[in-house]
């Protein structure tokens, strides 16, 4: 034990503090297993303001596990079109099939079960036994490492092993303190990293440790938890092609794995460093089917991701031969497959209804005004 007060003391104040200050959200207060697993897949790196919505429309949506695994993957996607990081979409939705056809529709209370599920890992395990089953097994998040290095005033670096387990095993003892309600003390110590306890200016006096918080006592509270410099993220250029023909536009779907996986983007290059180059990419992809972009991008979008940035330029591509769009009217049709795999050529007004990521349902949004 190396916290400044005894578990059961610092486990009791926390409790306290969070029966008057903790917010009320529309997952708390449920033990439904599935839909504590749903906002806490929602929840990761995505704020709580931006995830209400979200968890308001899938639990509409998809009111049970089984509701979820019986859906297609492109209505999961189309109700989490624009929450980000679509993997998450992808892993909840294989997991719920898992649990459908291996477990009877029934969430598993056990944490090692729960940590085999798609997605899951030991936060996010450990969230779902304590909140939804009433476990005693901590859920550490970046969160919880700053408020708990900082009451501890603990040196040791949080981006190696011992750092973290360091840090585990003081939440371990918190929820040991015998205090019992170990879905409180969960959401009571996220509770105080997201209201009080933030990575800049904490508002310590509002905080029930303060009078015994170590990092307080030495008046430097944003210098913990100690962790290793981030690596800076890298820059991508990407380059997109418009091509519209009989009132349809081509979209492309991602392959399985990688970013964006599975869902619908204008035609775009791999990723590259300079516009020349991932402009070049384009050229080649789209030359097949009669279309050539202008060299002027009609519009750019910057958009980050956890370790990268894409600068990604849209042009006009005018189409002067190749095959044509042949379909019933109103209908998506393929583009000359071995070109664009996995490529349709969708009317104009049906661009609603394929599942996109962000930047692309953005960029798409000009397509009438090209
Ligand atoms: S007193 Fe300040 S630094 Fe310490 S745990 Fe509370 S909010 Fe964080």
């Amino acid at each position: 034990m190396t916290l400044p007060l005894t578990y059961a003391q610092a486990a009791e104040r926390l409790l306290d503090w969070y029966a008057v200050c903790g917010r009320t959200l529309p997952w708390r207060g449920s033990k439904d297993p599935y839909a504590v697993w749903v906002s806490e897949i929602m929840l990761q790196q995505t704020q709580v303001k931006t995830v209400i919505p979200y968890f308001e429309r899938f639990m509409k949506r998809f009111p049970t596990l089984t509701h979820l695994a019986r859906a297609s993957q492109e209505e999961v996607y189309r109700i989490w079109e624009g929450l980000g990081y679509y993997r998450r979409a992808s892993q909840l939705h294989e997991a719920a099939r898992i649990l459908s056809r291996d477990h009877a529709g029934i969430f598993p209370g056990d944490p090692a079960l729960i940590r085999q599920l798609p997605g899951i890992g030991d936060y996010t395990a450990g969230a779902i036994a304590s909140i939804a089953f009433d476990l005693p097994v901590a859920a550490v998040d970046g969160n919880v490492m700053r408020v708990i290095s900082r009451f501890g005033g603990l040196s040791s670096n949080i981006s190696s092993t011992a750092g973290r387990r360091e840090i585990s095993a003081e939440a371990d003892g918190l929820h040991r303190s015998g205090m019992g309600r170990p879905g409180d003390l969960t959401q009571a110590l996220m509770e105080l990293g997201a209201l009080v306890c933030t990575p800049k200016n904490p508002q310590c006096p509002g905080c029930p440790w303060q009078t015994a918080c170590m990092a307080y006592e030495l008046s430097c509270p944003e210098t913990f938890p100690v962790k290793s410099e981030k690596k800076a993220k890298t820059l991508g250029d990407v380059a997109c092609g418009v091509l519209i023909r009989e009132g349809r536009i081509l979209l492309c779907r991602r392959s399985a794995g990688g970013i964006w996986a599975n869902l619908w983007t204008l035609p775009m290059s791999n990723e590259f460093t300079g516009e020349a180059a991932a402009l070049k990419d384009l050229l080649h992809l789209l030359t097949p089917l009669g279309a050539i972009p202008s060299m002027i991008p009609i519009e750019q979008i910057r958009h980050t991701f956890t370790h990268k940035i894409w600068q990604i330029r849209v042009y006009p591509c005018p189409i002067t031969g190749g095959p044509a769009a042949e379909s019933a009217e109103g209908s998506p049709c393929e583009a000359s497959p071995g070109m664009l795999p996995d490529s349709l050529w969708i009317p104009l007004k049906q661009l609603p209804r394929y599942p996109m990521p962000a930047p692309m349902r953005k960029l798409s949004a000009l397509v009438p005004w090209l």
